[in-house]
């Protein structure tokens, strides 16, 4: 079947609203999905009569509000469409009115609110959200019209992740905006575009059930490293095996028909893992169609004998996964602002856009980087795999030599048409995109008319870094715009806008790093630039609760102070309870399998003692003897200081302190163990290890 005859048949798209919509409904709902005007409420029972209709003609019984809660991906409470007053002598009819549409109310008070609510206003209201559309999941013979929504208390504050993305949105529209203006040119709106790169790993499903860690925690806590791991890099771009591909169609096909435009697919780099990437949309489109498919994808991947992982790191030794972020602002219509263009003009605004982003990150990076920390992040920022803690941004030697001619006063407003080719402006475009694609090191990069944000960690939704990216450029852009407009009072405007690149170039240069992200070297020069390091989860996520960013986000209006101490004391909960649930994970399977293993086979080799007499001559025997031995008292006295610290961790009641313990020294003493067991496993026979093995895993066909 071609893509473009199932494209969006599951969604109630464009299309179908064309067809079933009232002329004047249909252009009203399309503005209010395209160039965000505020939904006129007026039209809401028109709609839910049409996307009823709809949906019982595609066979649904039920629908939902569909909603993003700040534990987990999504939530979702069906109700059936059937309507207590038809119940009439022993029939019913399907109803769906405006209010169902609009509105609900489901008695959610066990999601998290982070002392948001208390427990007489429990209640948390979902309400439709217009802009992206609805959709129909059918799976295991049923189907359930998904109406995305958002997910707020009683008194309105937001309780998930798509709120505060759609105020971020709104705030950038109105900054940028702004700047156009005083860049002289105009628009009628901007929105931030997002294309969301994921990465997964599909392993056997069989062994999945046979390892309590990934079970429990989605990634491996022991595991003896394969000979072979990724060394040939062989994987990457490879050909696909048949049935993985099988996978892969079937899931392509059912992205098509939820609308999520998949293009590309593809082996990554470690063996087992893989990528797919739709093409770009607006950030909340392209979010809520991120988390569906992370939804949909394990569930299929069962169905081919294999578990879809997404932790950022489920194996040692090999790569982990991330989410890779590409980043614009586009106009209504159809402008990219990242392209360098190219005219003169063009490519001065774009420049401005430039200093735009280098300024608003290198101001707020402790923001940024708090909104990447996922505690599987730990395990891959800064492993050389993927990006460090430190938050730069990669230009490419184009933009910067230029930036740094502009700082340096080599442009004025005279520059003529020779100088402007001689400073290769007029060939940016070209040098632009040939030159900046190189550096996969950089947590966040220019890629010729977009910035790709690398350091996502897979498991992750984009909500939350989209927010604060969003948010972190719109203050930006307003301050970017205060210098400009009062520097056009007194220059003209080429002059006004160099003497604007050139003021915030200078203030943000410390943030711009084309270098080699995973070197030593560049831990030690961004410590002597004054950019932050923070090296894990904990430490990156206290900056959600600076006084400095709680106000920043509330006078900006995307978060209160409020919201962002829930999101805070939320975040910072989550991480220790998952480091708990590891360590204990950690404990049960050294206590269960691997000592047990261990004592068994010493056991063995030990009770032969006419094989004990022959062989205590040979010096390996007796080497391997005391080797045992020794793993087993060690790798039992360091368990044992880990049940003690659980303990302890038990009775400590502040989460930021529970926490910090869990990060500092829990983790730590959870490797320590794990070489033990590594060591014990790669000396007991294969078939006694109670689990299976690296190689089995990822090596398997
Ligand atoms: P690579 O792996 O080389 O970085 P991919 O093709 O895997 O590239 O992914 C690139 C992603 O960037 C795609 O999702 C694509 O749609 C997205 N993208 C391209 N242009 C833009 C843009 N202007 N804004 C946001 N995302 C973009
Ligand atoms: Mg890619």
């Amino acid at each position: 079947m071609k893509i473009s005859e199932i494209f969006g048949m599951n969604t109630f798209n464009q299309g179908i609203m064309k067809e079933k919509l009232p002329k004047n409904v249909f252009e009203k709902l399309v503005n209010t999905m395209e160039i965000g005007e505020p939904l006129d409420i007026n039209i809401a029972d028109s709609v839910a009569h049409a996307m009823k209709e709809w949906a019982l003609e595609q066979g649904a019984t039920h629908y939902c509000h569909w909603f993003q809660p700040l534990s987990r991906g999504t939530a979702e409470k069906h109700d059936s469409f059937l309507s207590p007053e038809s119940l009439k002598n022993g029939k019913v009819i399907e109803r769906f009115n405006r209010s169902q549409l609009v509105q609900a109310e489901p008695d959610a008070s066990s999601f998290p609110s982070g002392g948001m609510r208390t427990t007489f206003e429990a209640r948390g209201y979902t309400a439709w959200d217009p802009t992206t559309p609805a959709f129909i999941i059918k799976r295991a013979g049923s189907s359930t019209l998904c109406i995305p929504s958002v997910f707020t208390s009683y008194n309105g504050d937001a309780l998930d992740k798509k709120t505060p993305l759609l105020r971020s949105i709104k705030v950038l529209n109105e900054t940028t905006k702004n700047i156009l203006e005083t860049l002289g040119s105009k628009t009628s709106g901007v929105y931030p575009t997002l294309g969301v790169e994921q990465e997964y790993f599909l392993i056997p499903k069989d062994m999945f059930e046979k390892r309590p860690d990934l079970k429990l925690t989605g990634r491996t806590l022991i595991g003896m490293e394969s000979p072979k791991g990724q060394k040939l890099e062989d994987h990457y771009f490879g050909t696909i095996k048949d049935n993985v591909l099988e996978f892969m169609n079937v899931l392509e096909t059912e992205a098509y028909k939820l609308g999520i435009p998949i293009t590309t697919r593809h082996n990554e780099v470690a063996p087992c893992q893989f990528e797919f990437a739709p093409i770009f949309q607006n950030s909340n489109i392209s979010n809520d169609q991120n988390r569906l498919l992370m939804e949909i994808m394990p569930g299929l991947a069962r169905k081919y004998g294999f578990e879809c992982l997404f932790h950022e790191k489920p194996f040692n030794w090999i790569n982990g996964s991330g989410k890779h972020n590409n980043w614009s602002i586009m106009t209504y219509e159809g402008k990219n602002l990242l392209d360098p263009g190219t005219s003169f003009d063009e490519q001065l605004d774009f420049l401005i856009f430039i200093v735009i982003v280098l300024h608003g990150i290198n101001k707020r990076s402790d923001l940024l980087r708090a909104s990447i920390a996922p505690p599987g992040n730990d395990f891959r920022l800064g492993a050389n795999e993927a990006p460090p803690g430190i938050i730069s941004i990669f230009l490419g030697d184009t933009i910067t030599s230029i930036l740094d001619r502009i700082s340096k006063g080599e442009f004025t407003e005279e520059t003529s048409e020779e100088q402007y080719i001689k400073f290769g402006l007029n060939q940016l475009p070209d040098l632009v995109k040939d030159n900046t694609d190189r550096n996969r090191t950089s947590p966040f990069a220019f890629t010729g008319n977009k910035f790709e944000f690398r350091a996502v960690g897979s498991s992750q939704s984009v909500g939350f870094p989209n927010t604060f990216l969003n948010a972190i450029i719109s203050e930006s852009m307003d301050e970017v715009n205060k210098y400009l407009t009062k520097t056009l009072n007194s220059k003209e405007p080429i002059e006004a806008k160099l003497a604007t690149i050139k003021y915030f170039y200078n203030k943000s240069k410390p943030i711009v790093f084309n270098g080699n992200n995973y070197g030593e070297d560049w831990v030690i020069e961004a410590n002597s630039r004054g950019l932050v390091n923070k090296k894990n989860s904990y430490e990156a996520l206290l900056a959600l609760n600076d006084d400095k960013n709680l106000k920043f986000l509330d006078k900006i209006g995307i978060l209160t102070q409020r919201e962002m101490s829930a999101r805070f004391s939320i975040d910072i909960h989550h991480l220790r309870r998952i480091i708990e649930i590891e360590a204990n994970t950690l404990v049960y399977m050294v206590k269960s399998g691997v000592v047990p293993t261990l004592l068994r086979y010493i056991k063995e080799i030990g009770m032969d003692s006419n094989a004990d007499s022959v062989l205590s001559k040979s010096n390996a025997y007796m080497k391997l003897k005391e080797n045992y031995i020794y793993l087993l008292d060690n790798l039992y006295e360091e368990t044992e200081k880990l049940e003690n610290l659980l303990v302890r961790l038990d009775e400590i009641s502040d989460d930021v302190e529970g926490a910090r313990i869990a990060t500092e020294d829990i983790r730590p003493l959870m490797e320590k163990i794990r070489v033990y067991c590594d060591n014990i496993e790669s000396k007991v026979p294969k078939k006694m290890w109670p689990y299976p093995s690296y190689i089995d895993i990822l090596h398997s066909s």
